[in-house]
């Protein structure tokens, strides 16, 4: 399980990656609704 910190809201959603892995990727947040790309530095390991 991943925490990953919306760049725009700073809000915190919990994701389940199958792998591990989502730096790169992009997310929508599910507060504010707006796109970003995933950095290391928004994400937590739980
Ligand atoms: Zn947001």
């Amino acid at each position: 399980m991943l925490l990953l910190k919306c760049p725009k809201c700073k809000n915190n959603m919990k994701y389940n990656s199958m792998d591990g892995y989502i730096v790169g990727k992009s997310k929508r947040c599910v507060y504010c609704g707006r796109s970003f790309k995933v950095r290391d530095n928004i994400v937590k390991k739980l």
